[in-house]
């Protein structure tokens, strides 16, 4: 485990040596990567909309605030993992863009956002944060909910120097990869090319698979073959769309868990706008942006691989 001084620890208000934490978003993702921190020794306070979220981790051991402004109270370092842009902005904003949880936070705050959102989103909380002497870093990750439960999440950060520096130690602790991508916004930007792509190739796998199945392959087999061979690629190695090619894996339980179809649909028009924006062609991000957006309507709660039963409802059931 990283050793690192992250500088923010804070001897007044505990004896761990370590920086007070408030964790903000206890979703798929938000919840494993604040039982790591607990697991590492960090005193964490949480808060979610959703009292079961609390629950499982008030039981790990975390204390449980009744706000954002109660959790980060006594916090050095604030943690948010929340579903998309509008969350962020009226978690730290609020609703009139200056009575969010920045406005009470003290100075040299360090405020680290996992979630995936627009770049200019990012920017301009990461704005309104350096205005009031706080440390605003856009940090989203890659690895799915199997990387934030071993610890392996690969962080996408964009900051400064010295915010990446101190933030660097505590997402040691969640993640086995931490790049610098650059500025304010650079790891959304980072992050959306890289779900874009993914997108594609859940799309493409599924159809491969489809074609296979649909001329008389095993799924399995199939797999087994494009793994080794020149298809392979992170879906086949570790998330099969196909059910019960793969164990724990979305696929495998009915699709439940793992990363919400309406999060893909999200982070795919996140790319489109982006690429309208400066005026960058993306024919294969468009497409399979069409088929996320007609695979939610019905599917938008389940894992992002069920775009497989755009082929063959027989999965779903
Ligand atoms: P999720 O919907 O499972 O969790 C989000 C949590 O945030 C929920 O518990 C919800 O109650 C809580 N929440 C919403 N608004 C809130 C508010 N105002 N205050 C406090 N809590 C609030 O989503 P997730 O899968 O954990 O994803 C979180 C983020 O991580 C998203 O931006 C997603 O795109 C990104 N992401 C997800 C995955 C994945 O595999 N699930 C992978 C990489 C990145």
């Amino acid at each position: 485990m990283e050793t690192k001084d992250s500088g923010l620890s804070n001897k007044d208000s505990n004896n761990t040596g370590k920086p007070n934490i408030a964790f903000i978003g206890l979703g798929n993702m938000g919840a494993p990567m604040a039982e790591n921190l607990l697991k590492a020794g960090y005193m964490l306070s949480v808060y979610d909309l959703s009292e079961e979220a609390t629950q499982r981790l008030q039981q790990a051991g975390a204390s449980v605030a009744a706000s954002p402004k109660n959790a980060a109270s006594n916090a050095q370092v604030v943690i948010s993992m929340l579903p998309a842009g509008k969350h962020v902005h009226s978690v730290y904003l609020g609703e009139n863009g200056a009575d969010g949880l920045l406005a009470e936070l003290p100075k040299g705050t360090l405020v680290i956002d996992s979630s995936t959102i627009a770049a200019a989103d990012a920017r301009l909380v990461a704005e309104a944060a350096s205005k009031l002497g706080i440390d605003f870093l856009d940090a989203p990750v890659s690895g799915g909910t199997g990387g934030a439960i071993a610890g392996s999440l690969t962080f996408i950060v964009g900051g400064s120097d010295d915010a990446f520096a101190k933030a660097e130690p505590i997402l040691a602790v969640m993640g086995k990869n931490i790049f610098h991508a650059g500025e304010h916004g650079a790891g959304q930007v980072a992050k959306i090319c890289n779900n874009m792509l993914l997108g594609i190739l859940m799309a493409g796998t599924a159809e491969a698979i489809n074609l296979g199945v649909k001329n008389g392959l095993d799924p399995k087999v199939l797999s087994d073959i494009m793994l080794q061979s020149s298809g392979r690629n992170w879906t086949l190695e570790v998330y099969n769309p196909y059910p019960q090619v793969m164990e724990n894996v979305p696929s495998s339980n009915g699709y439940k868990g793992g990363f919400m179809s309406k999060l893909m649909q999200k982070d795919l028009n996140l790319a489109m706008q982006t690429a309208k924006d400066t005026d960058v062609e993306t024919p294969m991000g468009a497409k399979a942006t069409e088929l996320y957006e007609a695979h939610t309507v019905d599917n938008g709660d389940k894992d992002f691989s069920s775009i497989m039963a755009r082929h063959d409802s027989s999965v779903l059931s």
